[in-house]
């Protein structure tokens, strides 16, 4: 993109870093950072996690950067994207992203660990961007925002392309694209302004992207996925998990109804009281400080929808519950070598990766243009065919450096 004049427009306000480490609030309290939405809910009750703000979900994210081999090859292979492995070795290389040295995970995090590779999988530390590790001093929070800057997030590639000349306008929200002749010729935003370009990027998020885009009448919206997760808990009897890294290590099974991630994770203050059985609470499990907890994700069906007007279809299939089962009987079994007790699962089925709703192959071709529409691209979780099961992050990164380079 050297040479071009770039305006990126965002819905979403500017955070700084002291603002954050109390993001859920929001939840709670409607003017907090201008209304920023932390979830979406579908009509048929999944709850769906994503943010309003300069940098995106990146800013809450657990600082995982995975690069899962199989979504690499299948995004190489299938779509015909060549030289994407170079674009995830720079994107690795400019999110900081290494696996956590075996040292640092402690407490519970370390046992579970040890004991999921007792049970036979595939446990080991897990990559993350941390832009120095001295910085993080392993306090969890990392989906609240980190106070001390210490996790990569987007806004250090928004900073480096506004220093390099790009101007960046937040609180401004697209509502559709400007169409002239079969060509994308500037965006309108909602306040009616209608801003002309030469060529037009939509990276609105899998959520966003296709209202986008079907409101300037072209189709979008179908097969939308989320990695659907759920937390397993279970009381310990001494030792807490609230110390140290959020999801410090991966423990996986690959094939068939076996494929699900396995990840330590105690949800923060609100999401807990929210999510976990209100009996358990109450039966001793109302102390987060108690807790052993690990999340188990799985790939789930592009089964969902968003519509023009922002509705949400999703909910779990046959398939989706198969594959979440094997998860939480697999979560079960190790906090149970843990010797935590009294296991319990949350209900409600979640999702922070949505995707799929602007895919290649059915909304863009394999360079990430539009079918039809001449200059208009999207590139965001919108974009992937298939869900990858995994923390999304260092594919969507290596997506964009790979359409930048073409542009
Ligand atoms: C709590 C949490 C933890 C996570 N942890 C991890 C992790 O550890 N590792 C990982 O790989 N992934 C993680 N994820 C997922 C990851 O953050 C997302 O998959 C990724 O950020 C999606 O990128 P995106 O560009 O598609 O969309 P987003 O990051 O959602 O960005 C879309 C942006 O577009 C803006 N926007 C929306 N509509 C408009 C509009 N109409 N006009 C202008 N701007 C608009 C939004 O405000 C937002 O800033 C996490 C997500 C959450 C919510």
């Amino acid at each position: 993109m050297r040479g071009k004049s770039v305006l990126v427009l965002e819905a979403g306000p500017e955070v700084r870093n002291d603002q954050l480490g109390t993001m859920w609030a929001a939840a709670v309290h409607p003017g907090y950072f201008n209304r920023m939405a932390v979830f979406s809910r579908s009509v048929e009750s999944s709850v769906i996690y994503h943010t309003s703000n300069v940098g995106g979900s990146t800013v809450f994210a657990c600082g995982n950067m995975i690069r899962k081999q199989e979504v690499e090859e299948r995004l190489a292979a299938v779509f015909g994207l060549t030289g994407l492995s170079e674009c995830f070795d720079e994107a690795e290389e400019e999110t900081f992203a290494r696996p956590l040295p075996t040292e640092s995970l402690v407490g519970a995090s370390k046992k579970l660990m040890e004991e999921a590779q007792g049970l036979g999988y595939s446990a080991k530390p897990a990559s993350k961007g941390l832009i120095d590790g001295t910085t993080c001093k392993g306090c969890g929070k990392c989906v609240l925002g980190c106070q001390r800057g210490a996790k990569w997030d987007s806004r250090r590639y928004l900073a480096s392309a506004v220093k390099r000349g790009a101007t960046l306008r937040s609180r401004t929200r697209v509502n559709r694209v400007l169409l002239e002749g079969g060509k994308a010729a500037g965006v309108v935003v909602e306040e009616k302004e209608i801003i002309k370009g030469r060529v037009v990027i939509l990276a609105a998020g899998a959520m966003n992207t296709p209202v986008i885009l079907q409101r300037s009448g072209i189709e979008a919206g179908a097969g939308l996925f989320v990695d659907y997760f759920k937390c397993v808990y279970g009381m310990a009897d001494k030792g807490t998990q609230l110390k140290g890294q959020t999801m410090a290590f991966l423990a996986e099974a690959a094939g068939g109804e076996q494929d699900f991630m396995i990840s330590p994770f105690v949800d923060d203050p609100l999401q807990y009281a929210l999510f976990c059985p209100f009996s358990w609470q109450i039966r001793g499990g109302f102390f987060r400080t108690r807790v052993m907890g690990l999340m188990v994700k799985i790939a789930d069906e592009r089964s969902g929808t968003v519509r023009p007007n922002g509705k949400i279809r999703k909910k779990p299939t046959q398939a989706d519950r198969i594959r979440m089962g094997a998860g939480l009987k697999a979560a079960a079994k190790i906090l149970e070598a843990s010797g935590a007790k009294d296991i319990a699962t949350t209900a409600v089925w979640r999702g922070a990766h949505p995707g799929g709703t602007a895919a290649m192959g059915e909304v863009v071709d394999c360079t990430l243009e539009v079918h039809g529409i001449e200059r208009l691209y999207v590139c965001d979780a919108s974009v992937l065919p298939f869900a990858p099961g995994r923390p999304p992050i260092l594919t969507i990164t290596a997506i964009g450096k790979w359409l930048g380079k073409r542009l």
